[in-house]
This record gives C-alpha cells, structure tokens and sequence, in this order.
C-alpha cells in the first residue's frame, strides 16, 4: 500500500512537470506570435499636398507578422458644409457640423479560424475623393489611415499604423490674364507674351501647336507676371492656334488664348550638289559617331550623318534651353559677325544630290556667315556660355544663354576661346571660324533658339523689330505693373 501511494505522487509530480513545461510552451508560443509587437506599415502615394476637386489616394498597407484585420481611410474638414447629395452608404457623416468626416474605406481582412493569422499580408488600396458630393470645401482637410493587424496585444485590438497626411483643396483653376495686345508673327520667328496668374502654378507657358515655351517669372517686381518668349516652327499650320496655358500645385488647368497674326512666309529650295572628294574627305570624321555604317557607301554614310547625326545634335543642343537663367541677360540687337557675307538663310529647304541623284533633305536653321579663314567671332550679345565642344554635324560648337530660354550658337568653330559658365559681354570673341563638322569651307554657321526651336536671327539682328516685338512689350507691361 505505502509504496503504491510514493508511486501515485511520483507520477503526479511528472505530470504536473510536464503540464508546467506544456503551460510554458503554450505562453512562450502565444508571447512570440499572438502578441507579437510588430505594427503595419503603411505606403501613400499623393503627388502633392495640393488636389483638385476629384482625386484618388492610392497605397498599400502591409502586415507580414500576424496579416492585417482592418483598414478604415477617413478624410475630415473643419467648417466643412454638409453633402448636397446623399453620400454612399458607407460614408457617415459626424453630426458636428463644424468637423466633416467622411469614412472613405472601412474594410476587415479575414482571419484563418479563431487563433490563426490574418490571410492578408499585403493589401493595395485606392479611394476615390469627390469634393463636390462629398461637401467637402476649398481649403485644409485630413487624410487620416489606420491599419490594424490580427496581434493579440492591446487586448486582442491588435499593432496598428496610424497615418494623416494634410491636404489642401484648391479646386478653382487659376486665371490668366494676357498684359500683351498684338503679336504679330512669322513661320520661323520668335514672339513674347506677358500673362499674370492668379495663383502660384506648377508649369505655365504659350503653347504653339505641339511645342510648349515656359513661362518665366522674376523679371517684373511683381512675381505673378511672367514673360515667355516663344517660336514659331517654320512649318508652322494655322489651325494648330497658340495659346497660354497654366497648370495650379491641385492640377487644375486653365487655357486662355491671345491675339495674333501670322505672316506669310516662303523659304527657298537650295540644292546642294555633293562631290565623290567632300564625302570622302569629310565622312571618316563621323566614323567614331555611334551607329555610323562603317561598311556602307558614301551615300549611306551620308545619310546617316545628314538625318540621324543632325537629330541626336539638335536634340543635345535643344535640351540646353531648359537650363535657362530667369533673367534678360542680353540688351539691345543681336550682333551679326562683322564684314561677312550671307552664304546660306534660316529655313532653307536644303536638297542634297549625289551623282544627280537625290540622297536627303533638311532645313537650315541658322545662318552661314563667310569672312577670312578663322576669322573672330563675337558673341551676339550678352549671355552665359552654357555649351562648349564638339557636336556631331556642328563640329566645335559654342552656345550662349541670353535668358528666359532664348539662345544662341555658333558652329564650325577652329578654336574655342571660352569655357561653360563664363558670362561673355556682347562683342567679346568667343572662338574662331573654322570647318569643323560638316562644313565645305571656313565659315560661321549662326543660329538662335527659344527654348528648343530654332528661330530666325535675322528678327534679332532688326532694332526695330525687337522695339517692336519685344522691348516695347515689356516697357508697356512695366509702366503698368512695375
Ligand atoms: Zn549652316
């Protein structure tokens, strides 16, 4: 009997240990992964903190311990008015008056059984916002998010993410007013608008067409006036219209348009015979150029260089438009290099032929200036050396910044005499002529752009031109709103 009963006790001590070690387990289980302290994350794309009256918020939340149980996107409005049309049935809206809030999400994940995880890791979401139908009003609102996650801490409510994220209704687009009355304009010319916007935008400008020609503010006292100068493509069509265009921080666009004439305007045909000597002297040149048909006959090599060369070098010289100072660097006209003769014009359409055959065509967009060999170049007028070096079919090339997107460049250059950066006094030699690139003799190719299309720089070589087109606006304008 007495051993009978040690026996009993020994066993119920082992069991009462092993229960201890199971009770243990179960809490250290529970304690890593029921209560596990980790929060979701929370991811929001809103571009700017500025919206317009329809918008959509999109992100994803993200749990990748215990999943996610909810996600509730609530937007609230101090002063807010109430809706003018019943809002969806989710949407509540609170009694105050004073403090809108509208619950825009408010979904729960499902879980796998009663101590499981949720089945959600990672979760997308996107909610639209109708300011309009929503009563929601122009001024501050908040975005506010919260994620919760299947934890067992904070008594079973779970981690949870909280994210609010000011934003600002702004749904009126902003007005334009155009401060210029005439502009009259030719196919490869240049104008200038002066407009003020009611509001600060994040891109405003003339449009021509497909080109678009940035506004730039800074130059008037008032900061809500902006100059842009603008081209006219040579091939310019009449129906394609020309207006000014601003785009608010919220995205809200506003178009209005100004009164203009184009001029008729007729380029000549130049055609340009090529001899067997030329291409053979000028093609290894662009042998190095990326794509070149090395194996090709001259008339192909010439092609590529003619067509595929002269776009890549345009585009490089182009881009540097976008770099331009805010500023007028550049007074009275544009200098023409001295005692030269006029060999080629802006806008001629030039037909090249070999072996009286027709190989390519391009337009010219500058001017062939011929004096002595390696004659100096002066620079046009006052700018910023904003390119300096070689350039495909350019050969060594200069460009100068004059402000507010306008340029200019000389090509074919010997020897260049500045560096990038260096600001140059109109008249100040900036390099020598030469026949580098692709250019039969020693001569000054000049050319002039407003942000990335060429224009004519006879407009600017003309005093009363640029009193008329663009001096005498910004006079006016000044008088008004110095
Ligand atoms: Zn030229």
């Amino acid at each position: 009997m007495f051993k009978k009963r040690e026996k009993g006790k020994r066993l119920k001590k082992w069991l009462l240990g092993i229960l201890v070690i199971a009770v243990a387990g179960l809490l250290i289980w529970i304690g890593l992964t029921k209560l596990e302290g980790r929060p979701p994350e929370v991811l929001l794309s809103l571009e700017s903190a500025a919206v317009p009256a329809d918008f959509t918020v999109t992100g994803v939340a993200k749990d990748l311990k215990s999943g996610i149980r909810q996600i509730r996107i609530v937007i609230s409005q101090q002063g807010g008015s109430p809706p003018d049309i019943n809002p969806p049935e989710k949407n509540q809206r609170d009694t105050d008056l004073q403090n809108l809030e509208i619950v825009l999400m408010d979904d729960v994940f499902p879980a796998t059984g009663f101590a499981g995880k949720g089945k959600v890791r990672q979760m997308p979401f996107e909610v639209n916002i109708h300011a309009g139908k929503m009563g929601l009003s122009d001024g501050a609102a908040l975005l506010k998010i919260s994620v919760r996650d299947y934890s067992w801490r904070h008594w079973f409510r779970g981690n949870a993410a909280y994210l609010e994220k000011k934003i600002q209704f702004d749904t009126r687009p902003p007005m334009v007013s155009v401060l210029t009355n005439q502009h009259n304009v030719s196919p490869g010319g240049a104008g200038l608008v002066i407009y003020k916007l009611s509001e600060p935008c994040r891109e405003s400008g003339v449009v021509v067409g497909e080109e678009f020609f940035p506004g730039h503010a800074g130059y008037f006292t008032a900061d809500d006036i902006y100059l842009a100068f603008f081209a006219v493509p040579v091939d310019y069509d009449k129906t394609a219209g020309m207006k000014v265009k601003a785009v608010d921080p919220a995205g809200n666009e506003s178009v209005r348009g100004f009164y203009h004439y184009v001029k008729k305007r007729r380029f000549v045909t130049d055609t340009l015979r090529l001899s067997e000597n030329f291409l053979q002297m000028k093609l290894p040149e662009f042998s190095g150029e990326k794509g070149f048909p090395v194996d090709a006959g001259l008339a192909d090599q010439f092609v590529f260089v003619n067509t595929v060369l002269r776009r890549q070098n345009n585009n490089t010289i182009l881009a540097n438009g976008a770099k331009t100072d805010s500023g007028i660097l550049w007074e009275g006209p544009f200098i023409r290099m001295p005692n030269s003769a006029r060999r080629a014009n802006f806008g001629d359409q030039r037909v090249y032929q070999f072996n009286n055959q027709t190989l390519s065509n391009a337009v010219h967009m500058g001017i062939d200036l011929a004096s002595v060999q390696h004659d100096r170049v002066p620079a046009a007028n006052r700018g910023r050396v904003c390119f300096t070096g070689e350039a495909g079919i350019y050969g060594n090339l200069v460009c100068l910044d004059h402000g507010c997107g306008l340029m200019s460049l000389y090509a074919h250059l010997s020897r260049i005499a500045v560096q990038e950066g260096q600001l140059v006094e109109k008249g100040e030699i900036i390099g020598n002529t030469g026949a580098t690139g692709l250019a039969g003799g020693d001569h000054l190719h000049f050319g002039m752009f407003v942000d990335h299309v060429f224009v004519d720089p006879v407009e600017w070589w003309d005093a009363s031109w640029i009193a008329n087109n663009i001096t005498g606006k910004i006079q006016s304008v000044q008088a008004l709103a110095p």
